[in-house]
């Protein structure tokens, strides 16, 4: 058995997230209408599974359930049905979409890279390519305006369902209207990661304690209520996931409808089911209940979907650590059920060298039985290495907040590596570009000494204009990889 693991730098990345977000003031009257209504949700869900006759066997698959190790809190493991199998869902799910379509262009003859177009309501994205994160709906630093239209765009529902409601951005028409992208796609995500956060602290957090840190450290964000992180911060159950919130602390319930019934509301081209993030240290048979839970919990979001698809294509998200069989058991479940793309999530090895082993065997499992036509995506990997490695093993687009943070920190990518603005000998570099080979807004008119100043001097255009270059230099590198698959170089 292989050990599970998270990668401490890459899956930190989304971490960041959750601690760097912008507080505002905001009204929950609405969320005390809304907990109602999930409880009732919730109940519905359970009810149509157990009313289903399925057989019910224990979570971790065993006849005898233990209590959980991990931090949140659990319910003591009671029988749990099955998820539903292929066959439950309507024939007409499987057929083909007409407002979303994934076209492979090109398959390299020299590693399992392809470069494709997803096609979406809100226009194309170019594969293989990479995801910027907006968080609140914004890149930060930069506006949408100066960004490709081919490329996704990553919003996280958490933040979106905390401020400024999924309702207002209904009431806007949606969050292309909402933000004015209006020929750009978005993706959302369930909310779970940043929910899950609440309880196990950040991943970086969570690895360095070596697993002695059972519950996330009590830390007060700036706005925060200090009482909502830690101790009984999240219980999951069956039903869902039940957090605080950091405003109040009243009580908000995630379930794998309600978080649909959000992104039906957010409206992006793309959404994400209700999953489980399994802390970083924890037993097999822990990470095996986990699973299980993902699964029901992503079938039961699929459903919710398949109510009213409104133009929108879910992807599930791919499960099982670094666990061959755990992971190969994900991957036969979920990609037999109706999604339109498969996303990997879960633990994805404790740095890059294990990402790379992990991509290794688990990718040609998705270029066999009928998988091979669908999108694929790598969530919350963004360094450039990695990125290059996963382009090589078939990923088509990734999502990370890599460069908007670098760049908010004055780092800076170039060709020749990280280039941090902030040290000194970048004061005097008069007419030095930042990079030679990047034609973007910032390196066209302005040079290193000039951005070394802004940072110094806590100028907001320092920002910027560092985090437009990164931003640019991803998108171009995206551009390279894709002609090198076309070359057959890659
Ligand atoms: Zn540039």
């Amino acid at each position: 058995m292989l050990r599970p693991s998270r990668n401490r730098q890459l899956i930190g990345n989304r971490a960041i997230d959750i601690d760097n977000r912008l507080i505002h003031p905001i009204s929950f009257s609405q969320f005390h209408i809304d907990i109602v209504l999930l409880t009732a949700l919730r109940s519905l869900g359970d009810e149509m599974l157990r009313s289903s006759g399925r057989r019910v066997r224990h979570q971790c698959g065993c006849l005898c359930p233990r209590r959980s190790t991990s931090s949140a809190s659990h319910e003591p493991s009671p029988p749990s049905p099955s998820p539903p199998l292929a066959e439950d869902f309507p024939s007409w799910a499987y057929e083909p979409r007409s407002f979303f379509r994934f076209e492979i262009i090109k398959q390299s003859s020299k590693s399992l890279a392809r470069v494709g177009r997803i096609h979406t309501p809100h226009g194309v994205v170019d594969t293989p390519g990479f995801v910027p994160v907006a968080t609140n709906a914004a890149l930060k630093g930069v506006s949408f305006q100066n960004q490709p239209d081919n490329q996704l765009v990553f919003a996280n529902t958490y933040h979106l369902l905390l401020h400024p409601g999924s309702d207002i951005i209904r009431g806007a028409g949606g969050i292309h209207n909402f933000t004015k992208r209006r020929r750009g796609p978005f993706i959302t995500d369930s909310g779970g990661f940043q929910v899950f956060s609440l309880a196990y602290g950040s991943v970086q957090e969570e690895l360095s304690s070596k697993g002695e840190l059972k519950r996330a450290r009590i830390k007060a964000k700036p706005g925060w209520r200090n009482d909502v992180m830690g101790k009984d911060a999240v219980k999951v159950t069956e039903g869902g996931a039940r957090f605080r919130s950091y405003r109040d602390g009243s009580y908000i319930l995630l379930t794998p409808e309600s978080t649909i019934d959000a992104q039906k509301d957010i409206g992006a081209d793309i959404i994400i089911p209700l999953d489980e993030l399994p802390p970083y240290h924890i037993s097999r048979q822990r990470l095996n209940e986990s699973l299980q839970k993902s699964h029901r919990w992503e079938a039961r979001s699929l459903q919710q979907h398949l109510k009213n698809v409104k133009n929108q294509a879910m992807y599930c998200v791919v499960h099982g650590g670094i666990d061959v069989e755990l992971r190969t058991q994900s991957i036969e479940y979920l990609t037999s059920l109706p999604f339109d793309g498969y996303a990997i999530g879960g633990s994805l090895g404790n740095g890059r060298a294990e990402l790379k082993e992990l991509l290794s065997w688990m990718m040609p499992l998705f270029d066999k039985d009928g998988r091979r036509d669908k999108p694929r995506h790598l969530l919350g990997i963004g360094d450039e290495e990695s990125v290059r490695n996963a382009v090589t093993m078939g990923l088509d687009t990734m999502d990370s907040c890599y460069p908007t943070r670098l760049g908010r920190h004055g780092t800076l990518l170039t060709r020749q590596g990280l280039l941090r603005i902030k040290r000194g000998a970048n004061a005097r570099s008069f007419g030095m570009k930042i990079c030679q080979e990047c034609n973007c807004s910032t390196c066209k008119r302005y040079d290193r000494a000039y951005l070394c100043h802004l940072f110094k001097a806590n100028e907001p255009l320092g920002v910027m204009l560092a985090t437009q270059h990164n931003l640019t230099y991803m998108s171009d590198m995206m551009e390279e990889l894709r002609q090198g698959i076309m070359d057959d170089r890659i």
